[in-house]
């Protein structure tokens, strides 16, 4: 027992060695937390903000038969590689929210259709194949391979302008996106309680032409927890109220992730086992709770590329890079590379 004890702190001074060594560090905490901040700040924005959104173009349907999905990277012609304990693959997320045509709207986590393109041309053209997360878990579980250099293009909240622009894009340049929505929110263009306008969300009608096309997946952004940080009587994300019972929160977290993790699957027929959390609040109590439920990742809005290996538990916390407007599409992609 004494003799463990005094292996402990040298095993993890040769952790230390080697991730210092073996592995950049992607950014310091205070960057971390200022990144997150931000996120969080901006979506509080988004979710409360008015937005005039003109020229509803629809594209025409590309269907592909589910069955084709399965082997779509090596279709491809992709080069893929296999799961290794001792070669953790670099896994970056990218992380969009609404996308607008008038130029003077966009911000950090605005942007317009132009931009997206272009985002996107640049990713393609530096090699990075778009995967899923279901290829991610795949890949962990042995049971896949993943392309040599994937990325995962990640849009929260379930905006409309996505359907309108995004999803447009990503079927021509044949690339792939995960949609995370928020439950109240979806097919509506009024605040649930306030009945002010908010920026319009697809319908689930919409989620599910896009879900059927294969170049979108649909994951849980909580049915009625992505309320602002400091809102009373709001919970801050999925975190517990100051006023309630442990037993309390825990029934009510559960509640509100299972009923609306059950809709999504009924709605779209699609698994759900991602969770992105709203504003990037999460502790430990959260990555628990979220197991338990069966989810299988999850997202944070710390910045960072990730290492994934075969242990599941590379897939929590995973950390994010976003891409606001006036990041030019080349400094994304060394971002993405790092
Ligand atoms: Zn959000």
């Amino acid at each position: 027992m004494i003799q463990e004890r005094k292996l402990i702190p040298i095993l993890l001074a040769v952790l230390l060695f080697l991730s210092t060594g073996f592995f950049p560090i992607e950014a310091s905490y205070g960057e971390t937390k200022s990144n997150a901040a931000i996120a969080g700040a901006v979506s509080s924005f988004l979710m409360n903000t008015t937005s005039n959104i003109g020229g509803l173009q629809m594209t025409g349907i590309n269907m592909i038969p589910t069955g084709e999905k399965i082997n779509w990277l090596t279709k491809h012609n992709v080069e893929l590689q296999s799961p290794s304990n001792n070669n953790p693959v670099k896994v970056p997320i990218v992380t969009y929210h609404h996308i607008v045509t008038n130029v003077g709207l966009t911000n950090n986590i605005i942007i317009t259709p132009e931009k997206f393109r272009s985002d996107m041309e640049a990713i393609k053209k530096a090699g990075f194949t778009t995967i899923l997360f279901k290829d991610l878990v795949n890949y962990v579980e042995g049971k896949g391979q993943l392309p040599q250099k994937p990325v995962l293009i990640t849009f929260d909240d379930g905006y409309y302008s996505n359907y309108e622009y995004a999803y447009p894009i990503l079927k021509e340049l044949d690339m792939k996106a995960t949609i995370s929505i928020i439950g109240w929110a979806v097919g509506e263009t009024k605040h649930k309680v306030t009945g002010r306008e908010i920026i319009p969300r697809f319908t689930w009608e919409e989620a599910k032409e896009m879900i059927d096309s294969g170049h979108i997946d649909i994951q849980n952004h909580t049915y009625d927890m992505h309320n602002p940080r400091d809102q009373y009587p709001y919970r801050r994300g999925v975190l517990q109220k100051e006023e309630e019972s442990l037993e309390d929160y825990i029934e009510a977290f559960r509640e509100d992730v299972m009923e609306f993790h059950h809709a999504i699957e009924e709605n779209l027929g699609n698994d759900v086992f991602v969770f992105v959390y709203p504003h990037g609040e999460y502790n430990d109590l959260t990555e628990e709770l979220l197991v338990q439920l069966g989810y299988r990742v999850t997202l944070t809005g710390e910045h960072g590329v990730n290492l994934i290996t075969r242990d599941k538990n590379s897939l929590f916390k995973l950390k994010r890079i976003n891409a606001g407007y006036k990041l030019p599409s080349e400094e994304l992609v060394r971002r993405i590379s790092r």
